[in-house]
């Protein structure tokens, strides 16, 4: 059966946090996510870009606003879900067993990104504490190698449903046709 994945994005600042909070999100539908939730914040601006990029490229993919960080990790333990959260201080994806350990584990995903200072509690709420290498970057470096990692890359071949346009690849230049709204 297919493991939902989503994103908890943690920290979300309206006034310094809007452009990488949308390139957090952009970055987990384009990288395999099914889904992302902002917690803490009411930005509903986020929803509404990525909103915006679903109904042109296609989904599916879900934009959540709102909820406390600390009920949304556990309600997604109670319900069975495990809840990989990714810091530089976490067990080095390449050098760890970790990614097989998630792998072998059942159960929907919760990937965890900060963006200030995480606190202690979410290191201990959390199944896998993962580190992209152990030097500080960045919610969008870190997320997007964790998915690629996890998918083997295949998620880059990924099809999306429902969209308005699609790109034709090219050496050179830009090729985009317009593609009928499919019926479910
Ligand atoms: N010093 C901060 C902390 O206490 O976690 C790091 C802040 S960093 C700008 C924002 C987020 O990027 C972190 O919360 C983490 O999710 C992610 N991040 C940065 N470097 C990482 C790494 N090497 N491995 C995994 N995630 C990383």
């Amino acid at each position: 059966m297919k493991r939902l994945i989503y994103v908890l994005r943690l920290g979300h600042r309206p006034s310094r946090d809007k452009r990488i909070s949308t390139h957090v999100g952009l970055v987990a539908r384009a990288f395999g996510a099914d889904g992302i939730i902002y917690s803490n914040t009411n930005d509903y601006s986020l929803q509404e870009s990525l909103k915006k990029v679903t109904q042109i490229w296609g989904g599916p993919f879900e934009v959540k606003v709102g909820g406390n960080w600390r009920n949304i990790i556990k309600e997604w333990k109670k319900k069975g879900g495990i809840v990989v959260h990714l810091t530089m201080y976490g067990e080095n994806i390449a050098t760890s067993n970790v990614l097989e350990e998630i792998r072998e584990k059942t159960g929907d995903i919760l990937i965890v990104v900060g963006s200030e200072k995480v606190p202690r509690e979410v290191f201990d709420l959390a199944d896998f504490n993962v580190a992209i290498g152990n030097q500080p970057h960045s919610e969008v470096s870190a997320l997007a190698i964790f998915l690629d990692r996890f998918f083997c890359g295949k998620e880059l071949m990924k099809e999306f449903y429902n969209a308005r346009k699609k790109i034709i690849p090219q050496k050179k230049g830009k090729k985009v046709v317009e593609l009928k709204k499919e019926v479910d």
